[in-house]
Parts: C-alpha cells; sequence; structure tokens
C-alpha cells in the first residue's frame, strides 16, 4: 500500500530531545536541506522539544553547557543562531557549569522545539501534526501511521521516539535470586511516580527502599529524604561515579577499572554510567568517600547471603518500596498489514534495537522501517559513540541525541531503502 502515495520520507513519532536529534544534528552538518528535502512529517500531541524533562522535579544530571553546545558551529545565517540571545538561553547559560534544575532547561528546549517545527511549517514536503500516534503499519515497501483523528500518514519510514514508560512487571520484579518485590507488590511504586511530576505523588512515611543505583534512584533518594524516616538503597552492582579524569577519581578515593571504566573516546571515567550532579554527591556520601557529611541513605549491596538477608528485611519492613529499574520504549501499536502484531523485543535495560536504532522483534527481526530510540530504547554504546566498556545499559542523553546519536540517525535516514526492506548506503 505504501508505494501507492510514497510522498514521505519520514514520519517523526514524537517531538522531544530524541526525535530532535537528527534534524539538529543535519544542521550543524550542513545537511538540514537534505533532510527536509526528504519530507518529513512530526507527529506531536504536546510541546515540542522538551519531552518528559518539562515535567522532572529533579536537576540535570548534566551540566548546563552541554544543553547549548547544539548551538555551536551553526552559521549566524541558520534559524538556530536566533536562539542564542533569548531570555530562555541566558537563564541556562546562567548554569553553565552547574546541574540545572530541568524546570530552566525545558523552556530552552521549548524554543528549540519551535525553531525545529518552523522549519518544517515552512517547507514544502514537510510538516507538522498535533496529534498522538494511534498505530503504525508496516509493509515490505513503507509504512503508515495514523493518528488519533484517523489521519494516515505514508512514508519510508518512522521514527519512533515517542518516550519511556516503566518496565512492564517491575512491581513484581526479581531483583536477585532469593530477592524479589512479588511479596512486597502492594508498597512497590516506580521511581518514576516519585519524579514526574504529571504521575500523583506516592504517599511517604516510615522506611523507605530504593532498588537501583542509576540517576533516578538517587534522585528519589533526594526527593524522599525530607519524609521519610530512614532510607536503603538495594543495589546489585558497585556504585558508578562520573569523573573528568583517571586522576580525579583518584584524588577522591574512588576504586575504578582503569580500562573498564574508562571511555576510551575522551578520557572519562564512567562516561555513561557514572552519577553526576546531586546523584554523585549523595552516592559518595553513602560510599563515605573521604570529605562526606552524613550518609543520606544506607547501602545494601545484594552480593553475598549475609546481604540478601539485611535486604529481605528492609523490604519487609519498608513502608515504601520505590523500584528504578529504568524504561520500556513507550511504542504506539505496530502491526504488518495483514493485521499481525509486530511486537517489539523487551530486555533488561528496555526495548532492544540496534546499534543503527532499527528495531528488534521478540522473534530476533531487525526493522529497519523502524527506527526507534530515545528514553526506553537507548542505542547500544558503540565505537561512534564511545563510552566505558563496563557500561552495558543504553546510551541516553539530551546531548548525544543531538550529536553522536543523531548523528548515527541522520545517517540511517539518509541512505536508501529498497522496496524489500534492505538498506542501501
Ligand atoms: C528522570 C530522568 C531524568 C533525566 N535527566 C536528564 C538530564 O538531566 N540530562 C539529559 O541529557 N538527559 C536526561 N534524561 C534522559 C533523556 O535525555 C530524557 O529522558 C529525554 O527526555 C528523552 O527524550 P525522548 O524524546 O526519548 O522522550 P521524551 O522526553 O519522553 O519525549 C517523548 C515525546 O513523545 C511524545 N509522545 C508520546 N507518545 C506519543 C504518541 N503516541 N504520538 C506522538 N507523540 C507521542 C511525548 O508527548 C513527548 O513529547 C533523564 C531521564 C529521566 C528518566
Amino acid at each position: 500500500m505504501p508505494s501507492a502515495d510514497n510522498s514521505l520520507g519520514f514520519v517523526f513519532c514524537g517531538g522531544g530531545p530524541a526525535a530532535l536529534g537528527p534534524v539538529i544534528a543535519a544542521a550543524r552538518k550542513g545537511r538540514l536541506d537534505d533532510l527536509l528535502d526528504r519530507g518529513i512529517a512530526l507527529v506531536e500531541p504536546g510541546p515540542i522539544g522538551p519531552g518528559g524533562l518539562a515535567h522532572y522535579r529533579i536537576s540535570a544530571n548534566s551540566l548546563g553547557g552541554p544543553f547549548l553546545e547544539c548551538l555551536d558551529g551553526l552559521s549566524d545565517s541558520a534559524p538556530f543562531a536566533a536562539l542564542r540571545d533569548l531570555p530562555e538561553t541566558r537563564r541556562l547559560r546562567a548554569h553553565s557549569d552547574e546541574h540545572p534544575p530541568l524546570s530552566v532547561v525545558a523552556p530552552f528546549l521549548t524554543r528549540l522545539g519551535a525553531v525545529v517545527s518552523d522549519l518544517l511549517a515552512a517547507h514544502p514536503r514537510c510538516t507538522v501534526v498535533p496529534e498522538a500516534v494511534a498505530a503504525i503499519e508496516l509493509a515490505d515497501d513503507g509504512v503508515v501511521v495514523t493518528t488519533g483523528s484517523g489521519r494516515e500518514l505514508t512514508a519510508e519510514r518512522t521514527v519512533i521516539a515517542t518516550g519511556g514508560r516503566p518496565l512492564s512487571g517491575f512491581g513484581t520484579a526479581g531483583i536477585v535470586p532469593g530477592l524479589d518485590l512479588l511479596p512486597h507488590r502492594d508498597k512497590v511504586w516506580h521511581s518514576e511516580s516519585f519524579i514526574d511530576a504529571r504521575k500523583p505523588l506516592p504517599p511517604v512515611r516510615g522506611k523507605a527502599v530504593v532498588v537501583g543505583g542509576s540517576h533516578s534512584a538517587w534522585s528519589v533518594v533526594h526527593l524522599l529524604a525530607p519524609e521519610a524516616d530512614e532510607i536503603t538503597v538495594i543495589h546489585r552492582s558497585g556504585l558508578r561515579l562520573f569523573y573528568n579524569s583517571p586522576d580525579e577519581a583518584r584524588a577522591d578515593g574512588y576504586p575504578f577499572d582503569p580500562v573498564l571504566d574508562v571511555c576510551p573516546t575522551n578520557g572519562r571515567v564512567n562516561r555513561y554510567g557514572g552519577l553526576r550532579g546531586r546523584a554523585h554527591e549523595l552516592a559518595r556520601a553513602a560510599l563515605r568517600l573521604p570529605g562526606t557529611g552524613p550518609a543520606p541513605a544506607r547501602l545494601v549491596q545484594v552480593t553475598d547471603p549475609a546481604a540478601l538477608e539485611a535486604a529481605q528485611r528492609a523490604l519487609a519492613e519498608a513502608d515504601v518500596i520505590v523500584m528504578a529499574n529504568g524504561f520500556e520504549a513507550n511504542l504506539p501499536p505496530i502491526h504488518r498489514t495483514d493485521g499481525t502484531p509486530v511486537s517489539a523485543a523487551v530486555g533488561p535495560t528496555g526495548t532492544v534495537v540496534t546499534a543503527q536504532g532499527h528495531l528488534v522483534d521478540v522473534h530476533g527481526t531487525a526493522h529497519p522501517r523502524l527506527l526507534a530510540y530515545g528514553l526506553g530504547a537507548g542505542l547500544a554504546p558503540s565505537a561512534e559513540v564511545g563510552g566505558e566498556p563496563s557500561y552495558t545499559r543504553r546510551a541516553d542523553g539530551v546531548w548525544l541525541y543531538q550529536h553522536d546519536i543523531g548523528g548515527i540517525v541522520l545517517d540511517e535516514l539518509l541512505h536508501n531503502v529498497t522496496t524489500t526492506g534492505e538498506i542501501h548506503a
């Protein structure tokens, strides 16, 4: 069906930081016309640009400066150049060397999104559709994206960047053999419920347990601290802290592997997996590294039977348990032309995609016409995106979407897809 009316190159589902990444990467590389001339429909029911970050009650895990780096290298004539002097930009720039509240980051991303939106609206082959995607049909020769109002958009490929949702089954998940949440499911919440202002805030009192060691986990520790009597953090592997260099990590007394924990591209320690900002400070204090104040939480690393017992006791005694095990992609329903569903594979770190962002289904087939990435479906670190070898989760972050990951997706989009779905450079 798509070949009959194949007027669009791509439908972008979602208009958050991940979806905007390839457009910004194209502008930085001088390839914007190449991309827009292919024809794009961007389908987003809300504001274009900030995505979920507009709703998080926490500070950024990145410094303010990297959010503004997307403006570097764009010529003065580019529409992006006008962003340099806006009040939203100046406010964020004042936090260049600090971790700004996300409420300061979001207005800048909204302005950035408005520029992208205007660019698309002004291009004869592009359009912005202020609706939600209701379904995606995958045919041999293209895709048909149906919006909430029933509008059908036919394209060669679709970019699915509709954010994330809690990994399914989080409330009853196993943490390690012999330790699972099933018996405690009535008091388990996902970290999203505390961080995302769109969700009703769960009641907090008494003893709290946070499961996980990520930014989300430590952000929840910060949010719980004023209310909870006692916080225990149950984690599996050692806490990973970010440092600008091995020397900085050594000076802080932080133990790390000089090969596996160091990014070969830029020499950072725990570049992707390392805690930054407030999460870094809280975890440092919990690890009792030199010069830190009172520990904000008791740590239980479940690596031996004694720790397992302590973890079981903490779970049983807890009034509230917060699971911070991450997200899977919030994909719209996808089906083939004959109605057969295309079910995405989901692993412990989220929805499975290839290094190029091709969605992988439960049968292990990668679909080049369905590009998926962003929260819950980050690309695995590769030579192109760098990262410490010990990092096994997903590369995820605004800077990456606008730079390395945006560049990978852009290259993918500017490849040709034949009618059999194979990609040719
Ligand atoms: C708690 C938390 C804090 C984070 N902090 C940072 C940080 O400080 N710095 C950083 O660089 N990264 C951070 N990240 C990581 C990542 O950069 C953000 O999660 C980012 O918002 C991901 O962008 P996204 O576009 O994938 O998803 P989202 O931001 O969730 O955007 C998805 C977009 O898709 C739209 N959408 C949803 N469903 C549909 C549909 N059916 N049809 C059409 N559109 C749809 C939504 O309206 C939304 O605009 C954080 C992540 C989390 C979870």
